[in-house]
């Protein structure tokens, strides 16, 4: 569970065509989720075992951070000014601050999120996964990004981006408190990973080889 305090987070693609940061308030400010008895604040971290976000996502175990929209906002390279790929991955390899170029201003994620008049101008690419979902991801580097329903979870639900949290930058993602709260969708879940996430399993540690490569 997130801290009480205020805090911000830091996330984008692989590429880093597309920057996002979560500002979060104090716990006092935070919405509640009205699905958890008034128990859980967004943003909410959680794993998915739903089949429709393990095939769209690719992950045997999609994990959200589920953001409130007016809490994010995103820093994209335009197409335009794209550099080559390969260069822009050897830089972003050696840590997670290379960001888009710093004439890209901060703007609320919901404006460029969505699909709109500009969404030939950057990277965001949008998936219609059914008439009420789209999902995001990076249109160079392949990043599934976030989740959005059109017209919301309801009453009293606020308006959310589904982040992945694997895109969130390695040092917020080292806080012991960025752990998912709970398991979502747990009914559709394959057996075999359920026992992986399910905190009871004890699993051995297969060795380890150039972690150099792997650890940055
Ligand atoms: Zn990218």
């Amino acid at each position: 569970m997130l801290p009480d305090h205020p805090l911000v987070l830091h996330g984008g693609c692989n590429c880093r065509a597309i920057r996002y940061k979560v500002q979060v308030p104090a716990r006092s400010q935070r919405p509640l989720n009205p699905f958890s008895d008034g128990q859980v604040p967004f943003p909410m971290v959680t794993t998915d075992h739903c089949n429709d976000c393990r095939r769209a996502t690719g992950s045997i175990l999609p994990t959200w951070i589920c953001v409130p929209t007016s809490m994010m906002t995103c820093q994209l390279q335009p197409v335009s000014s794209s550099s080559s790929s390969s260069s822009t991955n050897q830089d972003a390899r050696r840590g997670d601050d290379a960001a888009a170029p710093p004439s890209s201003p901060w703007v609320p994620a919901v404006e460029l999120f969505k699909p709109g008049p500009d969404k030939d101008k950057y990277h965001v690419q949008f998936y219609q996964s059914s008439a009420d979902i789209t999902r995001t991801f990076c249109g160079r580097c392949g990043t599934n990004l976030t989740y959005f329903m059109t017209h919301g979870m309801g009453e009293g639900y606020p308006e959310i981006f589904d982040t992945i949290l694997g895109t969130l930058d390695r040092e917020d993602l080292e806080k012991d408190w960025m752990a998912p709260d709970r398991h979502c969708w747990w009914s559709c879940g394959i057996e075999w990973v359920q026992q992986l996430s399910n905190g009871g399993t004890v699993l051995p540690v297969h060795p380890t080889f150039k972690v150099n490569e792997f650890v940055e």
